[in-house]
């Protein structure tokens, strides 16, 4: 019989970009259960601190560095803050997102939002790891974790710039785990399905006949809950996963099978 694990990330410093609210709180919470010492990374310092505080309060390790992840010098001083404030950096959860609107064909759609939609989802991704990749090999290795969607392996109406954010979160997560899987440094992505975040209530706000018809073809008749996406984060992030590297793993009920 196999012993009963202790916690995963003891020793370990965990970087999470969006780590004040919705999928990135719940993984948050869950690398600092396992020891993890958290940097919470996210533009809204009320509710970076406010997670901190609520970490701390539970036994953990946290802090909190305002960031925007859209800005190439605002990612490295994140970088830069979360080695200062803890030494090193080992995991990373590339989580920040938005959805842009969700409810305009492209014909329609606006060039701005594409952009910005663009902005955070793609180019922030890829400016995290462009700049948490040296630190974690300079720790000896370590895990990335990508945030795309069921968004990212399927298409949907009303929603291009989303889903084509999302597919380009893959096609960066395949690639830069080949650029880096002879050096230790694994690089998986998360496919989460229908979660009730704010980026959901808010994102679908009048346009509540969609979400309807989403949540209607979820296979398993109900939406997920963020520590479901935290579980499947951290499982990708430790040794557990050692010899997982450039999957994208749906969690999300079946939506995109
Ligand atoms: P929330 O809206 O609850 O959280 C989004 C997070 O991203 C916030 O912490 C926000 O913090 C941060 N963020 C947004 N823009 C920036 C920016 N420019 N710089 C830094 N941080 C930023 O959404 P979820 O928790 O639902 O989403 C988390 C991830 O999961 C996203 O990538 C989303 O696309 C993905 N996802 C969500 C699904 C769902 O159903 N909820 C389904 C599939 C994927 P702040 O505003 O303070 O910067």
């Amino acid at each position: 019989m196999m012993a009963r694990r202790g916690p995963r990330f003891t020793g370990r410093v965990a970087l999470i970009t969006g780590g004040n609210a919705g999928i990135g709180l719940a993984a948050a919470h869950g690398f600092a259960a396992e020891g993890a010492s958290v940097m919470i990374a996210a533009r809204r310092r009320a509710q970076g601190e406010e997670a901190v505080a609520e970490i701390r309060a539970a036994g953990g390790v946290a802090a909190f560095v305002e960031t925007d992840v859209t800005d190439a010098r605002s990612v490295r001083e994140m970088v830069a803050a979360c080695v200062a404030e803890f030494g090193r950096l080992d995991v990373a959860y590339n989580n920040a997102g938005i959805t842009g609107v969700v409810t305009t064909e492209i014909a329609d759609a606006d060039e701005a939002m594409f952009e910005q939609v663009m902005a955070v989802n793609v180019r922030g991704t890829w400016l995290a790891m462009k700049y948490e990749i040296p630190e974690i090999l300079k720790a000896g290795g370590g895990a990335i974790v990508n945030c795309s969607s069921f968004a990212g392996l399927r298409g949907g109406p009303r929603s291009s710039a989303y889903y084509a954010s999302k597919h380009a979160v893959l096609g960066m997560t395949k690639s830069v785990a080949l650029e880096y899987a002879a050096r230790n440094i694994r690089v998986n992505a998360v496919c989460p399905g229908l979660i009730m975040t704010d980026l959901v209530v808010n994102g679908f706000a009048g346009a509540e006949d969609k979400l309807a018809m989403l949540t209607a073809r979820i296979p398993m008749q109900r939406t997920g809950r963020a520590e479901e996406v935290a579980d499947a984060v951290l499982w990708l992030a430790s040794e557990e996963s050692s010899f997982v590297n450039g999957v994208a793993l749906p969690v999300d009920g079946a939506t995109a099978v």
